[in-house]
């Protein structure tokens, strides 16, 4: 959790430029009312400031990940989760039905797999893949932007007959961002359009260190149609992900992410990847701000496991709520546990919000301030009693004194918003720091204010109502890019609190009638 400068000096009822100077003699340098804190050093602050900070006393109610293992290379490898990713139209999407067909489950049982949002692959070694079998960049994006590096690989498929793409450089830009390698799957080489040396080729150029060009970037031939390839890539991945010694420890308290998260008809379901620890039926786990004692898992052929060790992905019945794709599993060792830490969570996102109220009332009180001293300075300006606010158009007929200062002027013309960023903590900041913003003539309005990608229906809520969408260090896929710029919705799009609030300042500043 987050909180801004400004929004501390209202909660420890600081003037905030005594606050700035105070901060800065406790050592913090080049502190802007801006400038965001976290909730350790806010409690730090604050402590110096005589209170006792709640955080504090309830951190240990929280459930976290269990440190590394001190002896990694100790520990039973486990099956690599892969992610498909590429330009559209180059095959991922019959890529994975190939592969889906091969599952173990499938296999076993005689059934079809049923989409959960991931399924196993075991090879005639005996080893197993697990791959996310939600195709494309926005998956990967949205999990990544939450801090859950689900993926120990990416391949990316590039159509022989079209070679590299816009989205081909883009699922490589978040490869390697994510750090994740990749493995390079020529398809459609079944094509008499193809041509391999020419994909090889464009790669090198954009940096793919391949394999035939002197590099270790694996690249494998493949055809999604045929099926041709498709064992080779297969054991490359094994290669690779013996290369990348994965292990993983299969006891101890579970550690995963929700990959998907719905309501079917046998209730609600979230599908766990489990990257440590063994999931098992009767556990109790904390996701977001939700608990669940695990009722029953089921896989991907919609049939009851016992178990769901490393690298296994499953589904999960038993949910109280429904958890939010991209939010951490933790196993907790108990019921009670399991609900100090989804109330902890609770009281901490209620905090931010009091805190943001807080801001906003002190913001409005002290504009209220500012608009009676500025009349005032009229009045004496103009030799007289002069005390009808300019633009209310009520004072004709009543006396200034009449006027309730508590209601603000009813002219106001309001910019809205909707404020989208990467965290609760930062969403929660931003918001505070546009209700900050303006003045008695023109304010900034917030009409929706969440953590996560912005939405479709986001975007059209922004369209119908004119306003400006706020992106807060939360990258944008293209394609909500697109939607947005056809409904000539603007998405402001910032990662430091101060730059965006000088925009939006001026936008503010711009969306005033001219003075005279
Ligand atoms: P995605 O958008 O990347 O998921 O691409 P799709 O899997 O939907 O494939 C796009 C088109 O290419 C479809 O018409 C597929 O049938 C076709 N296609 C995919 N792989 C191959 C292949 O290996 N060979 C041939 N000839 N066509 C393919």
């Amino acid at each position: 959790e987050f909180i801004s400068v400004s929004n501390l000096a209202i909660a420890l009822g600081q003037k905030i430029d005594v606050f700035v100077r105070q901060l800065e003699e406790l050592g913090f340098e080049d502190v802007g009312k801006d400038n965001i804190l976290t909730g350790e050093t806010a409690a730090l602050v604050a402590q110096e400031y005589g209170f006792e900070p709640k955080v504090d006393a309830g951190e240990d109610e929280d459930l976290k990940p269990a440190p590394a293992s001190a002896d990694p290379s100790s520990l039973p490898l486990r099956p690599p989760v892969v992610t498909i990713m590429g330009h559209v139209d180059h095959g991922k999407t019959t890529l994975l039905d190939y592969l889906r067909k091969s599952s173990i489950v499938s296999q076993e049982h005689g059934g079809i797999t049923q989409h959960i949002g991931a399924f196993s692959v075991s090879l005639s070694s005996g080893k197993q893949i697990t791959f996310l079998d939600t195709p494309g960049h926005a998956a990967f994006l949205s999990m990544r932007q939450r801090g859950a590096n689900v993926t120990d690989m990416v391949i990316l498929v590039v159509a022989a007959d079209d070679s590299v793409m816009p989205q081909t450089l883009e699922a490589l830009k978040h490869a390697r961002a994510a750090k994740v390698p990749i493995i390079v799957a020529i398809n459609k080489i079944d094509r008499p359009e193809a041509n391999v040396d020419r994909v090889k080729s464009d790669l090198a150029t954009h940096g793919v260190e391949i394999e035939d060009y002197g590099g270790d970037v694996q690249v494998v031939c493949v055809s999604g149609k045929t099926g041709q390839g498709m064992d080779d890539l297969e054991e490359n991945i094994l290669l690779l992900s013996e290369m990348l010694d994965i292990r993983a420890e299969p006891d101890g308290m579970a550690e995963g992410w929700v990959l998907e998260s719905t309501i079917k008809p046998i209730g609600r379901v979230a599908t766990v990847l489990v990257k440590r620890g063994t999931l098992r039926a009767g556990d109790f786990i904390v996701a977001g701000r939700v608990h669940a004692k695990v009722r029953s898992l089921r896989n991907e052929a919609g049939v009851e496991v016992d178990e769901a060790p490393p690298g296994t992905a499953v589904e999960v019945l038993g949910w109280k709520e429904p958890p939010e794709a991209g939010d951490q599993v933790l196993q907790a060792p108990d019921e009670s546990k399991a609900k100090a830490a989804v109330r902890y969570r609770q009281e901490l996102k209620e905090r931010g919000e009091v805190i943001g109220q807080m801001a906003q009332q002190e913001q409005d009180r002290r504009e209220r301030e500012r608009e009676r001293e500025r009349e005032k300075a009229l009045a004496e300006a103009a030799g007289g009693p002069r005390n009808r606010r300019h633009n209310d158009r009520h004072a004709a007929a009543a006396p200034a004194e009449d006027v309730d200062p508590e209601t603000p002027a009813d002219t106001t013309k309001y910019l809205t918003f909707i404020v989208k960023g990467d965290v609760h903590g930062s969403v929660e900041a931003v918001t505070a720091a546009l209700l900050e913003q303006g003045n008695n003539e023109i304010r900034a309005k917030v009409l929706i204010s969440a953590p996560g990608q912005i939405t479709e229906s986001e975007i059209e809520h922004a369209a119908v109502s004119g306003s400006t969408i706020i992106n807060f260090n939360n990258p944008v896929p293209s394609n909500i890019k697109r939607l947005a710029s056809d409904a000539g919705v603007k998405i402001l799009d910032h990662n430091v609190i101060y730059h965006l609030v000088e925009e939006v300042r001026d936008k503010l500043a711009d969306a005033l009638p001219p003075l005279i």
